[in-house]
């Protein structure tokens, strides 16, 4: 008997540790905008893997240049050099405009990455005593799960029972410029910020904020992070979501698309005045900056541009945001989207968004829900409109029950 979805799910619950609740569906092969489960059936993916996938499910181009470089060499450590790093530092600084790089591999150790360079650019450079630097984050944020940023994270699940916690942050309410300034004192290092809550229920900050934040930190000698892992690289129909606003932070940190879903890669973009700070030996990864991960975002960086996926992402956002507006809104709160980042928040009364990805799963869509009112809708930045079409009315059914 060929194993079935339930075989699965009773595998992973019984030997793996509980620290997802996962929708019920195992899935098996995935290509461009669908996915299929074990049992054959097809998917709309409208997650993708929380804005991993903005190229799709193996995007064939990725996967030969991934095929190619694993016959060639895989991995050397920074002990050597390799031929694929050096290209994408060049290639990554072309796209963005940051004069310099530092490769990793989760989003969590790039936004640890960014902490320790600006720490170390308060002390060396700003002048502040060493061991009193402080970063200024956002309430709602969502950075990662390392003890270091749970320490400033405001949901009470993520940090509860992992305490004692890196002192050293101060958290004012988001999308509230006058908050920043007013927390910003002589030891102030940085403000950390996503331009756009993506964990925290696709949250957008009135227009101007980011604006209005990158000057507060200018006239205050004071750094501005922005954390795109989520909403950079073509997500919200524009590279970075702080294009929308053209602000160039002082460093900007990516992961997730980079490798197009095919390998773990983050970095951090900055200037060479900044990212010259690191000297050999106070910062590093194993993994970090591997040929075989440096190929495969090569590729994935290059896609992205070259087949259009950032204009596609504006237009098809723009659609899919439009046919939701129109649809029954009798159990929707509001819809909040920039691009292929879209996030509808349900009633209260309306019941847990659980149920309604749960009603979207059985229908064939998967939608995942963030906190307990908002169901993220974040397809792979390929999707057309005739794929959106198909999908509208079952949208349409599930949420309006
Ligand atoms: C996903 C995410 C992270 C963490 O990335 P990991 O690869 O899961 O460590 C950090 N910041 C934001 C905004 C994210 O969406």
């Amino acid at each position: 008997m060929p194993m079935k979805n339930q075989d699965y799910i009773d595998l992973e619950d019984r030997y793996g540790a509980h620290n997802y609740k996962p929708l019920d569906v195992v899935l098996t092969r995935g290509e461009g905008v669908w996915v299929y489960d074990v049992e054959g059936k097809r998917y709309l993916d409208c997650l993708s893997a929380y804005s991993a996938l903005n190229q799709g499910h193996v995007h064939p181009k990725i996967l030969a240049a991934m095929q190619d470089q694993l016959q060639k060499i895989t991995l050397t450590s920074r002990a050597f050099r390799n031929d694929q790093m050096p290209l994408l530092f060049k290639e990554l600084s072309d796209l963005s405009g940051y004069e310099m790089s530092l490769l990793m591999n989760s989003g969590a150790e790039a936004v640890e990455t960014a902490i320790k360079l600006a720490r170390k650019w308060a002390y060396r450079v700003k002048g502040i005593e060493r061991n009193h630097a402080e970063i200024i984050v956002a309430d709602g944020n969502f950075h990662g799960r390392t003890v270091t940023i749970v320490s400033f994270s405001s949901d009470e699940l993520y940090r509860e029972d992992f305490g004692p916690y890196t002192p050293g942050f101060i958290s004012v309410r988001y999308g509230d410029a006058a908050a920043v300034e007013v927390a910003i004192t002589p030891n102030t290092a940085a403000v950390m910020l996503e331009p756009i809550q993506g964990e925290g229920g696709v949250i957008i900050p009135p227009v101007g904020y980011l604006k209005k934040v990158a000057e507060i930190c200018k006239k205050n000698n004071v750094l501005f992070i922005a954390d795109e892992i989520q909403t950079g690289l073509g997500r919200t129909g524009k590279l970075f979501a702080c294009d929308h606003e053209n602000v160039k932070p002082d460093m900007m940190i990516i992961g997730k698309a980079l490798a197009g879903g095919f390998y773990p890669v983050s970095a951090v973009l900055s200037s060479a005045k900044i990212l010259g700070l690191f000297r050999p030996g106070e910062h590093g990864s194993t993994f970090g900056g591997n040929p075989l991960g440096a190929a495969v975002a090569r590729t994935a960086l290059k896609v992205l541009v070259e087949e259009g996926m950032i204009e596609n992402a504006a237009a098809m956002g723009e659609y899919f945001s439009e046919q939701l507006a129109e649809m029954p809104q009798k159990n929707i709160r509001e819809i909040r989207s920039r691009g292929l980042l879209i996030g509808v928040e349900m009633k209260t009364e309306a019941g847990p968004a659980r149920g309604y990805c749960e009603g979207l799963q059985k229908k064939g869509i998967l939608a995942k829900e963030t906190h307990d009112t908002t169901i993220r809708f974040a397809p792979p930045l390929i999707i057309d409109k005739a794929v959106i079409d198909w999908a509208m009315p079952m949208i349409r059914d599930v949420l309006a029950k």
